[in-house]
């Protein structure tokens, strides 16, 4: 069993540990959220201060030039450009993942019209990210397209010849499980069908190819891993061959070969900056692009590949250290074990059992179904645990789940860049407590709250 002093140990050795200093850590708080809202780094409040300021306060009109705002996006694109195995040039940091996602999915079904008539279906994961299911599902409708929903283990036998896409998150949001981007982008090739990557929670966090996976189309988040600040603004990729083929739908002026001619007519200026639609938030940008700086900074010490080698050793110690030390309380672990599987977070599931005595006034009565249909009803008790945590300073979260393959998970994860072994271990050490003194049981934390 791994104790404290070896965690402070694997902390003294850990060449990355520097990086912490760039991200400004509330102190107390041992943050396992980045996931969902990344760390700010210290240089982003004067940055975007500036921007406010000095850009926008004292120059007014001219920092769309001097600034070099109108060029953002393409900017703060090349520097993600370096995180997924892409080429400067390729990306552009632009509007939501959802609206980049529906302008990929158009332009991909676009080049399947023409290339593949008769291929009518979208498949993807039934437990992919919600508003990825919502956008291809409206497309679906609007584009007389069928979207399929299969489980990982039926991707492979879905790939058929009535299929155009194949739209997957690399990294699971719920449960953390990572594809084979390369072998399931070239499976669907050797069926004929483009792929569509999400990168919510792979970029910054795992090392990505897209260049060498030989994808078709990929979209990303700002706020998680690159630590770009509540609702920085997404990114997308395109693969070259593919850039120029067709219009994406929200063909903006921002995305016109020559805006500022204003011409009545729409024509797509070449590569990526097509995929832009309207004008860009400067001043969210600024902030993304201090996420990015704080993230490259790993590039001298080893880049992705040491964040990654870094994450695997945090994701394996907690994992660890869950099961020596929580056990018995009905956790289990919802992420796969495998490296190759796993992203940069860690899962544990609660099942309802003898180990969750019941709330006062929440059990229904013996036998009674619940609306989750959970056998003997009543609460995992997931939720409660998450916010017990929270109140100690250990933030996760808590996704619920659907009562059936799918169980409530407790959501933690590692960013390699502030989390250091000392935070794993102290964090177990809470969990032990919360669950061992029933202290997840108050009134108080199982009051949910909007935001889970
Ligand atoms: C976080 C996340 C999103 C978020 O989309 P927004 O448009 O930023 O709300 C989309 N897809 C996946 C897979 C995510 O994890």
């Amino acid at each position: 069993m791994t104790s404290l002093a070896q965690c402070q140990a694997l902390d003294q050795q850990d060449p990355l540990r520097g990086l912490r200093d760039l991200f400004d850590l509330p102190p107390g708080v041992i943050y396992l959220d980045g996931n969902s809202l990344g760390v700010m780094p210290k240089a982003t409040p004067a940055r975007v201060a500036d921007c406010v300021t000095r850009e926008w306060g004292t120059d007014l009109i001219q920092s769309w030039n001097k600034a070099g705002w109108f060029n953002r996006p393409q900017s703060v694109g090349d520097k993600i450009a370096r995180l997924i195995g892409a080429s400067a040039g390729q990306v552009v940091a632009t509007d939501s993942t959802s609206i980049n996602l529906f302008k990929v999915l158009s332009a991909a079904l676009n080049i399947a019209a023409e290339d593949a008539p008769r291929r009518k279906r979208i498949v993807s994961e039934r437990s992919n990210f919600p508003t990825d299911l919502y956008i291809a599902e409206a497309l679906c409708k609007e584009r007389g397209f069928e979207l399929v929903l299969v489980e990982p283990e039926e991707i492979a036998a879905s790939l058929t010849a009535d299929v155009a896409l194949l739209m997957l998150t690399h990294v699971n949001y719920r449960t953390g499980a990572m594809h084979d981007m390369a072998a399931v982008t070239a499976a669907a090739h050797a069926e004929g069908i483009l792929t569509v990557w999400d990168l919510a929670h792979s970029a910054g966090a795992v090392p990505v190819d897209l260049t060498a996976a030989k994808a078709d189309f990929a979209v990303g988040c700002g706020y998680k891993y690159l630590n770009g600040g509540p609702g920085a603004p997404a990114f997308v990729w395109v693969n070259p061959m593919h850039t120029d083929r067709f219009w994406q739908p929200l063909a903006g002026w921002w995305g016109h070969a020559t805006p500022f001619a204003f011409t009545p007519d729409y024509q797509p200026a070449a590569g990526i900056t097509r995929y832009m639609c309207g004008t860009q938030p400067m001043i969210s940008l600024t902030a993304l692009d201090c996420g990015l700086d704080a993230t490259l900074a790993a590039e001298p010490l080893g880049g992705m590949a040491a964040l990654r080698a870094k994450s695997l050793a945090l994701t394996d110690l907690f994992i660890q250290l869950v099961e020596d030390r929580c056990a018995g309380h009905g956790l289990g672990l919802a992420t796969p074990s495998a490296h190759g599987q796993r992203g940069s977070q860690v899962c544990l599931t609660r099942e309802y059992g003898p180990h969750t005595p019941p709330l006062r006034g929440s059990l229904p009565p013996e036998g009674a179904a619940t609306a989750l249909g959970r056998p003997g009803g009543g609460d995992s008790g997931a939720y409660a645990i998450v916010q017990a945590l929270i109140a100690r300073g250990v933030v996760g979260d808590f996704r619920a789940g659907d009562g059936q393959r799918h169980k409530d998970i407790l959501r933690f994860g590692f960013t390699p860049l502030y989390i250091g072994f000392e935070d794993v271990w102290s964090a177990v050490e809470h969990l032990r407590q919360v669950l061992e003194t029933n202290e997840w049981q108050r009134p108080e934390f199982n009051q949910k709250h909007a935001v889970t």
